[in-house]
């Protein structure tokens, strides 16, 4: 199931169209599947709609500057972005800003960088290395699919697994249905927000067997979900 998954989507924002170009070619000849949007309005509705594996993000935008889509993505979405600034200057200030991007490229770059910076964040973000301790009593064992909270095995399903190891990765941030039917499915397929709704109750219900309370899955109304330990 793990081994069946398809090329990553990859969002490039960026207003110079032969930079945008230049970029969508390497990043397709890597394998990659890329959109393309030109304006800083468009990000956030493309993005709550399509799910993308990762964001390469221009800081310099019309309509909406990088900084301020950057913000607006992590109030709802937890997927890799990479932001590009044309001043190196600028890098130490936006690390120190808190943006929550996961990585900073400087222009001019050479294209083979990009793709080697986007391989590696997306790597860096694989499901973790076996029994790896998570927070709030919980501790995954990616390879066999086992859990446990509190020292109690939790018998989950792989996709309770998946949805749990999504939550417990990045505490407290919300993710929106789509974006774990991405993490559930890694092939994009059409699934229901019900779908989506029935595993986490099946997952909440399991977990209040071991401890009845509070639940740590919590519903953001007209969002999603997150993990509050
Ligand atoms: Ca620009």
């Amino acid at each position: 199931m793990l081994q069946a998954s398809p090329s990553p989507a990859i969002l490039i924002v960026e207003d110079e169209p032969k930079l945008a170009r230049l970029l969508d070619d390497y990043l397709t000849q890597a394998g990659y599947v890329v959109h393309c949007v030109a304006h800083g309005f468009e990000v956030v509705p493309w993005v709550q709609q399509h799910a993308p594996a990762l964001i390469l993000l221009d800081l310099m935008l019309p309509g909406k500057d990088g900084m301020a889509v950057c913000r607006e993505l992590r109030a709802f979405s937890a997927v890799p972005i990479i932001m590009v600034t044309a001043r190196v200057e600028e890098i130490d200030r936006l690390l120190g800003l808190e943006l929550g991007a996961d990585d900073y490229i400087c222009k001019p770059f050479s294209p083979r960088e990009v793709v080697a910076r986007v391989k590696a964040v997306l790597r860096r973000l694989q499901p973790q290395s076996p029994s790896a301790a998570s927070p709030g009593g919980f501790v995954l064992d990616a390879q066999r699919y086992c859990a446990s909270l509190d020292g109690c095995p939790l018998e989950l399903t792989p996709v309770e697994f998946r949805l749990l190891s999504t939550f417990l990765t990045h505490p407290g941030w919300v993710f929106s249905r789509s974006q774990l039917v991405e993490t559930l499915y890694a092939d994009f397929r059409v699934v229901s927000d019900r779908t989506v709704d029935s595993h986490i109750k099946n997952l909440r219900k399991k977990i209040r067997t071991i401890r009845p309370e509070p639940d740590v899955i919590r519903s953001v109304y007209g969002l999603g979900y997150k993990y509050e330990g």
